[in-house]
């Protein structure tokens, strides 16, 4: 090191510095993303771990969104595109959401963001002032109670019951609602639980939801990953009035296989689209064009890709589902949409395995990590302690190895 570096790190090192946002140092980095980063450092040291963490799908980027992308690249199109997105992706955005969620947001009423994550969080950046509480019900996706934060808003959980298959009820919204009140945030189907909510359970919230004057994140980016006859209904589709409140999250990432890409969107009603355009045209501009193109291929060839989708996660989910059977002491809801199981393991906590002591899902993850080379997410991330959470977004010879290890892992931990 040369005297002037060391002088530097002397100066630098010893002066108090003004700390940094509290905001930002009171969140951690998203549990999910962060067991990818270290199952994929293993990978690339060379150790054989599998992963049942991060939810991505294990499918390819379909070919026709592939030929659109290079397309566009060899042809130049890779300049700026408008703020909200690419006009004809727009236009066919608008027409997506008319056919497959019966709800008529105009192009004009859509905005394309760098995956569905950006969208979340510019929709709240565009709807909360700092003190506007946000109802989220619990088990959630790791992010949303994060991004209401990081904004300067107030998460108020809703704790749903396994037994009700983790769906929040009327009772409990009306719970957890207060005059500071502005903003619901549902996931259906549901990261991590795999709950997807009927039309009669989706109306008895609406009429809260109207009653109580809230707006509503819809987020419904599994909405192609379904089980059985399982059927999705959209919020804003409901009525006009849900409508009017709500704005509806989607993207690339999963029913096309395009999550690298980082492609998202939503729809809002007009005022609040407005200011979430303007929102985004400070903050990214517009997410990648040539992501846009891709995003567009495969809208456009959407009716062939979309009916291979479920077949091949059906089979992973029921692959899984059985072999959780032959494992004791865990439980769990059957998901009926997206691709994760929340798995029960209260009746195996605390417990041991040798001199190491496991208290809870966090250090069930790390033991499974470290002692049998599979990444989970422990339910704490998710705001449920006692469950972990798989991904079975998995080749099934893949599935097959990484149960094993999931079985073996359990099987050898013993009371206390
Ligand atoms: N919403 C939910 C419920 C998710 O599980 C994810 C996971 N990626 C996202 C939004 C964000 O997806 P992306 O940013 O990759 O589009
Ligand atoms: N949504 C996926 C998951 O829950 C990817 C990681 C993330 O964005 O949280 O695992």
């Amino acid at each position: 090191m040369d005297w002037e570096v060391y002088d530097l790190v002397f100066f630098y090192g010893f002066r108090p510095m003004k700390p940094l946002s509290s905001r930002a140092l009171a969140i951690s980095p998203s549990p999910t993303v962060a067991m990818d980063a270290r199952y994929k450092e293993l990978l690339l040291r060379g150790m054989p771990v599998l992963s049942l963490g991060a939810g991505e799908p294990d499918l390819s980027m379909p070919a026709a969104g592939i030929d659109a992308a290079i397309d566009a690249l060899r042809e130049g199109r890779t300049r700026y595109s408008h703020m909200a997105g690419l006009p004809d992706l727009r236009v066919a955005l608008s027409r997506k959401f008319s056919e497959e969620n019966h709800i008529a947001y105009a192009p004009e009423e859509i905005l394309v963001t760098s995956g569905a994550k950006q969208a979340v969080f510019t929709a709240l950046l565009a709807l909360l002032d700092p003190g506007d509480e946000v109802v989220i019900p619990s088990p959630y996706w790791v992010t949303y109670p994060e991004a209401v934060r990081l904004i300067g808003g107030i998460p108020v959980i809703a704790q749903t019951r396994f037994e009700n298959g983790f769906k929040l009820t009327p009772e409990e919204l009306r719970k957890a609602i207060t005059p500071k009140s502005k903003l619901l945030i549902l996931n259906s189907p549901c990261n991590p639980t795999g709950a997807v909510y009927s039309r009669a359970e989706l109306e008895a919230l609406a009429a809260v939801i109207v009653e109580k004057d809230l707006y509503v994140l819809s987020d419904e980016i599994y909405e192609h990953i379904l089980f059985g006859d399982t059927q999705v209904v959209s919020l804003a589709a409901l009525s006009p009035a849900m409508r009017e409140r709500t704005a509806t999250v989607n993207g690339f990432s999963k029913a096309f296989a395009m999550q690298g890409l980082r492609l998202g969107y939503i729809g809002a009603p007009a005022s609040w689209a407005k200011a979430m355009i303007a929102t985004q045209s400070h903050a990214a501009h517009h997410p990648s064009t040539i992501s846009q193109y891709a995003a567009l291929g495969c809208l456009n060839a959407s009716k062939e890709i979309l009916p291979a989708i479920k077949p091949h996660y059906q089979k992973t989910r029921d692959y899984t589902l059985s072999r959780l059977k032959k494992i004791p002491g865990v439980a769990w809801n059957d998901p009926q949409g997206a691709f994760y199981v929340f798995l029960s393991v209260q009746a195996l906590l605390p417990s041991r395995v040798g001199t190491r002591k496991i208290e809870g899902s966090l250090a069930l993850a790390e033991y499974l990590l470290e002692k049998h080379n599979l990444a989970t997410v422990p339910g704490i991330g998710f705001g449920c302690e006692g469950y972990l959470r798989l991904s079975f977004a998995n080749a099934l010879a893949d599935l097959e190895k990484a149960l094993d290890r999931l079985e073996q892992g359990l099987r050898a931990l013993t009371p206390g």
